[in-house]
C-alpha cells in the first residue's frame, strides 16, 4: 500500500518559504482540482483562494477562455530558442502592451519568474551608464521594507530583514531609503491628504548618493510583502522628478501591482510617471506560468545598441525566454480584461468591498488599520490600537488565525499580523461575503 499524499510529500518535498517543522501539526493541503477562486482538496474540502495563490492568479483558476488559448497554443509550438528566432505570440503581446504601458516604454524582455526580471533591470541600469559615460554610476537606492524576489540582487534591493538578513554577507551594498509608512506616520498625516514630508528622506539620499547611483527600484503604491503598506502616488511623482534631477534611473516593480490589481493596469498610471524600467509577472499570464517581462525605453535599447565588436550588448538569456504558451496565456489575459470589462467591474467590486470591511471590521479592538487599494484589503491586527503596538512576534497571531481560517476552508495567508484579500479580479460579492464571514469568526474567536 502507498502512503498517503501528504506523507509522500513529507518524506519528499522542502516547500518554499516553510518551517518544514510547522508541517508536523499542519500537513500541507493536497489540492485536486481548482476552478475560480476555489481550490478542491483530495478529500472533497473546498477553500477560497482569497490570495489568488500568491497574487498571482488574476482571472480565476482554470479559467475557460485561459486554458482554451494554452491548449489551442500545445499543439501549435510548445517551446523554442529565443535569440535569432521568434514567434507571433510573443510579438503580438509586446505589441499589444506596449499600448497599455505607460508611454514611451517601448522594448520588451523576456524572462521566466519576477526575481529574474528584477536582475535583468538592475544589470541593464548599471551596464547603461557603463556605456553612457558614467562608469561611476553603481549603487541601487531602495525603499526600507521592499521586496523585489529572492536572487542576490534582488535580495540586495529588498530590506525585509526577514528574508535578507542571513545573507548579508553575500549581497551587494545598497542605499535603503527610510520608505513612506502611512499607519505609522512619524509626522502625523494622513494618506489620502499628505504631501509626502517623508520624501525629505528621499531628498537626503539623492544629495549623497545620486552622483553614485544607477538606479532607484520601488514597488509602486503598495509594498506587497512589507504588509500590503499603501502610499500616496504624489511620492511616486517626487521620485520620478528626483530621479529625472540627478540622472538616476527608475525601476518600477510592478510584478505585484500589474495587471489592475491596484485598480488600474497599472500603478503607475495612478502617479502618471512612466519609469525608465518596468518589471512584470504574476497576474502577466494570470498565474498560469512563470512568465515575466523587463520593459524598457528606446533611450535604453539605444545605449546598448552597436557594431558586435563594441561589447554593448546585453548578453543575458533565460532557456525558458519568450515561452509561448506564457505569451498565449498572457494574451488570453488582455483579451479577458478588455472583453469582460474586468477592471471597471473590479473596482465597482473594491468600493463595495471596501464599505463592507469598514463596517464589519473597523470597530474591532484589535483591527489597527484597513488599508486597501483596488480589490486588496489589508487588516492590521494590533495588541493596542491606541498606541499601534503591534503582538509580540513570538505570539504568531497571524500564524494562528491562518491556521483557524484553514480549518473554514478559507486561504488566507498572512504577512506577519497583517490579514489581507487580493483575490482574483473577478471574484463576486457573494464569494467575499464568505471570506468576510469568516473572517469575523476567527477573528471573534
Ligand atoms: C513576487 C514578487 C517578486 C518575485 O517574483 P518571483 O516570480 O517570485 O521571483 C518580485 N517583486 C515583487 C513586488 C513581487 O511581489
Amino acid at each position: 500500500m502507498e502512503q498517503p499524499l501528504e506523507q509522500q510529500d513529507l518524506d519528499l518535498i522542502w516547500h518554499p518559504c516553510s518551517q518544514m517543522k510547522d508541517y508536523e501539526t499542519l500537513p500541507p493541503m493536497v489540492i485536486d482540482h481548482a476552478h475560480g477562486c476555489w481550490l478542491y482538496d483530495t478529500h472533497g474540502k473546498a477553500y477560497l483562494d482569497i490570495v489568488s495563490s500568491w497574487w498571482a492568479n488574476l482571472l480565476g483558476h482554470t479559467n475557460p477562455v485561459l486554458n482554451a488559448r494554452i491548449k489551442a497554443q500545445l499543439d501549435k509550438l510548445e517551446h523554442v530558442i529565443f535569440a535569432n528566432f521568434t514567434h507571433e505570440p510573443a510579438i503580438t503581446l509586446a505589441r499589444r502592451l506596449k499600448a497599455l504601458v505607460p508611454p514611451g516604454l517601448s522594448k520588451f524582455q523576456f524572462h521566466d519568474n519576477g526575481s529574474a526580471a528584477v536582475e535583468a533591470a538592475l544589470k541593464l541600469c548599471f551596464q547603461y551608464h557603463q556605456q553612457t559615460g558614467h562608469p561611476e554610476r553603481q549603487k541601487f537606492l531602495c525603499l526600507t521594507e521592499g521586496y523585489h524576489g529572492e536572487t542576490i540582487g534582488a535580495l540586495s534591493v529588498g530590506s525585509m530583514d526577514l528574508f535578507a538578513l542571513k545573507y548579508k554577507p553575500m549581497l551587494m551594498e545598497t542605499v535603503h531609503v527610510e520608505a513612506p509608512d502611512c499607519y505609522r506616520c512619524p509626522y502625523g498625516q494622513h494618506r489620502e491628504t499628505c504631501s509626502c514630508p517623508c520624501f525629505a528622506k528621499a531628498e537626503e539620499a539623492f544629495a549623497r548618493y545620486g552622483k553614485e547611483a544607477a538606479a532607484m527600484i520601488v514597488e509602486p503604491l503598495l509594498q506587497g510583502s512589507a504588509g500590503m503598506r499603501v502610499y500616496p502616488p504624489l511620492y511616486l511623482k517626487k521620485l520620478r522628478a528626483l530621479c529625472d534631477a540627478r540622472g538616476v534611473l527608475l525601476i518600477a516593480d510592478e510584478i505585484a501591482t500589474g495587471f489592475g490589481r491596484t485598480g488600474t493596469l497599472f500603478a503607475c498610471e495612478q502617479a502618471g510617471i512612466t519609469p525608465d524600467v518596468l518589471c512584470l509577472s504574476k497576474g502577466l499570464t494570470g498565474g498560469y506560468l512563470p512568465m515575466s517581462l523587463t520593459v524598457t525605453t528606446r533611450k535604453i535599447y539605444d545605449a546598448f545598441y552597436d557594431d558586435y565588436g563594441t561589447h554593448k550588448a546585453f548578453l543575458h538569456s533565460h532557456t525558458y525566454a519568450g515561452n509561448p504558451l506564457g505569451c498565449a496565456a498572457a494574451l488570453g489575459v488582455l483579451d479577458v480584461l478588455e472583453q469582460q470589462q474586468i477592471l471597471p467591474r473590479a473596482r465597482e467590486t473594491a468600493r463595495w468591498l471596501t464599505k463592507e470591511m469598514e463596517a464589519r471590521f473597523a470597530g474591532h479592538p484589535h483591527v489597527g488599520e484597513i488599508r486597501h487599494i483596488g480589490l486588496i484589503h489589508a487588516l492590521e491586527l494590533v495588541a493596542d490600537k491606541k498606541t499601534k503596538q503591534p503582538f509580540p512576534a513570538a505570539k504568531r497571531v497571524g500564524y494562528q488565525l491562518y491556521k483557524k481560517a484553514l480549518e473554514r476552508g478559507l486561504v488566507l495567508r498572512p504577512l506577519g499580523d497583517v490579514l489581507y484579500f487580493n483575490p482574483p479580479l473577478n471574484i463576486t460579492r457573494e464569494e467575499l461575503g464568505q471570506a468576510m464571514g469568516i473572517l469575523e469568526a476567527i477573528l471573534s474567536d
